[in-house]
């Protein structure tokens, strides 16, 4: 696979990478052994987090005593510098090795955050002192708020912006990646399938490979996506064609604002809604025959009535999306289709 420097880090990585969520969801012989695949077909970088489960775990269990064959981006969501290093600590131990390549300050997205994070005792001062021991090779993060990532970039500190990034989240190639390429920020793409919402999975690459230097992270639990990737590169794709476009846009229209990534930070809802599965639902509906919707989407549609609309799921939404509407929307669509289904 073709390689490319991480900005400024230095670092030589895989022209496209691992993001690490979707191993949480394999048993562990199983995660390893995509893992390795991958490595054996030429990823060399791998993003993980502590807020990941046991996913640090499965990728130290794959790369232990090949350290230094492979790339490791790891993250924490503490904002004081006690709690940071404590998820370093568990981080290392975790991935069995003594250094993160890059330890990112994760979902950093509201100014608050940011205040505290650089404050007294906060987060920056802890891992700074952390790469000065040589625990930490550089200083990354990630964010979902364009404004908030823009003024983190812009203090210079550090070396990788982490951000979603796929044909329907373009924003970020607007000023937050050329101000990235103008510091040599390396940029990492979160989400190149829009959370699997772009089934289109070569489609997706392609565009992202249109923008210099950026290095997708796509999730993967199978042999066959990395198939997919590798053969994405390896075809070389060029430059994005007319009926790209249009489909493209076909699926933003599909998707609309109220699109939600899958991302899961809304959850656990206290009143036990299945959220991310609601909030699927209408699309999910577009492409199953109505039997299989029903028995494959209503036990998650039934949790939909105890929502008591609180709110709490919007406050953590990175997209504040209005989910207690949305969901009660599909939830009238999905009273309609068991209607439907027993009217046949
Ligand atoms: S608004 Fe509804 S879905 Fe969201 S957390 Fe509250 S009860 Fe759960
Ligand atoms: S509703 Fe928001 S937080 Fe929840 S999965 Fe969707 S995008 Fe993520």
């Amino acid at each position: 696979m073709d390689k490319i420097v991480l900005g400024r880090t230095g670092l030589e990585v895989s022209r496209v990478g691992f993001g690490c969520i979707p191993i949480m969801r394999l048993e562990k012989k199983e995660a390893v052994a995509l893992l390795h695949y991958a490595y054996e077909h030429g990823v060399t970088l791998f993003d993980t987090a502590n807020a990941y489960a046991d996913s640090e775990e499965k990728v130290g269990e794959a790369f232990h005593g090949m350290r230094d064959k492979v790339v490791i981006a790891t993250k924490t969501a503490k904002r004081d510098g006690a709690g940071a290093m404590e998820h370093l600590e568990l981080s290392l131990r975790k991935l069995r090795t003594d250094y993160i390549d890059v330890y990112q300050l994760h979902q950093v997205s509201k100014e608050s955050e940011w205040e505290e994070i650089t404050g007294p005792n906060g987060a920056m001062e802890a891992i700074l002192k952390a790469r000065d021991e040589g625990k930490v090779r550089h200083i990354g993060f990630t964010s979902h708020n364009l404004n908030v990532a823009i003024k983190i970039a812009k203090t210079g500190q550090f070396a990788t912006v982490q951000f979603p990034f796929n044909f329907i989240e373009s924003d970020p190639e607007k000023e937050l990646f050329p101000l990235a390429r103008e510091i040599g920020m390396g940029i990492l793409a979160m989400k190149p399938f829009g959370g699997g919402a772009l089934d289109d999975g070569k489609l997706a690459l392609k565009f992202i490979l249109q923008s210099k230097g950026v290095v997708p992270l796509p999730g993967f639990d199978a042999t066959w996506q990395v198939d997919q990737a590798i053969s994405t590169l390896q075809e070389n794709p060029g430059e994005i064609t007319g009926e790209e476009l249009a489909a493209m846009e076909r699926y933003r229209e599909e998707l609309g604002k109220e699109f939600c990534r899958r991302c899961e930070y809304c959850q656990p809802c206290p009143q036990g809604v299945e959220i991310t599965s609601a909030m699927q639902y209408e699309l999910v509906s577009r492409k199953m025959p109505l039997e299989t919707l029903l028995s494959f989407s209503g036990p998650a549609m039934e949790t939909v009535q105890n929502c008591i609309e609180c709110g709490t799921c919007v406050e953590r939404c990175p997209y504040s999306l209005s989910i207690p509407q949305v969901i009660k929307r599909n939830y009238d669509l999905y009273k309609r289709h068991l209607e439907e289904a027993k009217r046949k």
